[in-house]
């Protein structure tokens, strides 16, 4: 996963420290780079660099430049593909001018498409999905630059919502099926396109809309202009991904319309209505990702709910520290339980998926240590049982949990009084958007079908 944001001025001032506060907000999405890209005199101009935003680039020395046209981008890649050619947005001269390009999602064809541009005498600098369509693009270098762009999207199979700076414009494209999020929003003439809402709020801009699976959008001196060039999918369905309502996304977001926090909460009031843990005293939430669903389980039950495990707020998210052990570590340092509201109780905990099973099995540790009666483990989201093959890090089908255990064996090696997890059903009627317009694939397995592109 990454977060992409993109701003332009029709006024023609400049946008890149809104870019910049687009992008804090988007920081949750990945932590392993950052870089953002402007014109400026018809040139392509980038500052990018690994870590967090605020160590990847120096915000002073942006707020020095100008750039009316700008995108950005922060990127989650595991360890291995974590070096400076593959920070985006990545940019180039070609043919037709100055082009950049950020993306969020995985390209399921990639290796066939870098195969054949590579026989087409393409070299490639990075293992970026971004830099493939650089290269479709100039090897169509006889097209109007939007031709050759929408020409590339047709051979991309995956999921993708992508910004490209062109011909002075901003171009934003989002997969026929719509598995990452993108909206736009706007402020007294400058438009914005950002992976989720959160990052408008941030620059004071006012939601207009998501952008539409399959549609590109591309924002100029006029405005904003929609093609709708993809092939028509027979099968009429979409694949916006639920894990984002789980998980990825921040609680202050609305993607497709659905509010992330409303979505988490209703998944803990379901959750609690199914798996009752009768006689309870007080009910947890795993800090930040546990929590919305944990208020929902707790109103739902009629039973306290208590903010009984503090995180400290300065170490990022524990999954996406690449290694074993430094995930191991940081869990540690990283949330502290009250002890007093713990001791003698008996407690529920809500956390919001178990992917390898590390997470829930120091929790219940933590919390028997602060002398707790009973330990009894909610889950908001169905078992993930299967890769995500669409750009979300869940590691392979051996190394989850829910593959390698029953439920039973699962709660007995987290050392949990009991464990329950969401049902699919709840999931998709949690999130409040129709069954066949959710991409369900890690928890039930339906990923798209062969001959779906
Ligand atoms: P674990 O079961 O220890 O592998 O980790 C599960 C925890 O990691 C969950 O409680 C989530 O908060 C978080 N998590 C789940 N999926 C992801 C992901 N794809 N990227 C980052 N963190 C995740
Ligand atoms: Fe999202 Fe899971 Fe589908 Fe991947 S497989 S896109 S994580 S719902």
């Amino acid at each position: 996963m990454s977060g992409i944001f993109g701003a332009y001025s029709t006024a023609g001032k400049t946008v890149l420290e809104e870019v910049y506060l687009g992008l804090y907000a988007l920081q949750h999405r990945g932590q392993e780079s950052a870089g953002i890209s402007w014109v400026q005199e018809g040139a392509v101009s980038s500052k990018r660099g690994l870590g967090l935003l605020h160590n990847a680039i120096d915000q002073k020395q942006i707020a020095d430049e100008h750039g009316h046209c700008a995108i950005g981008h922060v990127r989650y890649v595991p360890l291995e593909s974590s070096r400076l050619q593959n920070v985006l947005p990545i940019s180039a001269n070609y043919a037709r001018g100055p082009i950049a390009i950020a993306h969020d999602g995985i390209i399921t064809n990639l290796a066939e498409l870098t195969k054949q541009l590579v026989q087409r005498g393409a070299i490639f600098q990075s293992s970026t999905n971004s830099e493939a369509i650089l290269h479709m693009m100039a090897q169509k270098s006889h097209m109007q630059p939007i031709d050759a762009f929408v020409d590339a999207l047709r051979r991309l199979e995956g999921s993708y919502s992508l910004l490209v700076l062109l011909e002075n414009s901003i171009v934003a494209a989002r997969d026929p099926y719509g598995f990452k999020p993108l909206v736009i929003g706007e402020n007294n003439g400058t438009y914005y396109i950002a992976s989720e809402s959160c990052a408008l709020d941030i620059v004071g801009a006012t939601l207009l809309r998501d952008v539409e699976p399959g549609e590109i959008v591309v924002i100029g001196e006029k405005g904003i202009k929609s093609l709708r060039v993809q092939p028509e999918r027979k099968c009429g369905r979409c694949m916006h991904c639920s894990f984002e309502y789980v998980y990825t996304a921040r609680p202050d977001s609305i993607i497709d319309g659905r509010s992330v926090y409303e979505a988490r909460k209703e998944m803990g009031r379901r959750l609690a209505r199914k798996s009752p843990a009768e006689g309870a005293d007080l009910v947890a939430g795993m800090p930040d990702s546990g929590t919305i669903a944990a208020i929902g389980y707790a109103q739902a039950a009629h039973t306290p709910f208590e903010m009984a495990v503090v995180r400290n707020r300065y170490v990022g998210r524990t999954f996406i520290q690449p290694t074993q052990k430094v995930r191991e570590l940081g869990v540690k340092i990283k949330l502290n339980p009250i002890e007093a509201l713990f001791l003698d109780k008996k407690a529920v905990i809500v956390d919001d998926s178990i992917v390898r099973g590390t997470t829930a099995e120091r929790t219940v540790t933590m919390i028997r240590s602060c002398g707790a009666a009973e330990v009894h483990i909610r889950i908001a989201s169905p078992p993930v049982l299967h890769p995500c093959l669409y750009g979300i890090d869940t590691r392979k089908e051996g190394t989850l949990a829910a593959v390698r255990m029953t439920r039973e064996e699962l709660c007995r090696k987290v050392g949990a009084d009991s464990l329950n997890y969401l049902t699919e059903e709840d999931l998709i009627a949690a999130i409040g958007l129709p069954a066949d317009k959710l991409c369900t694939a890690c928890f039930s397995g339906r990923y798209l079908e062969d001959g779906e592109k």
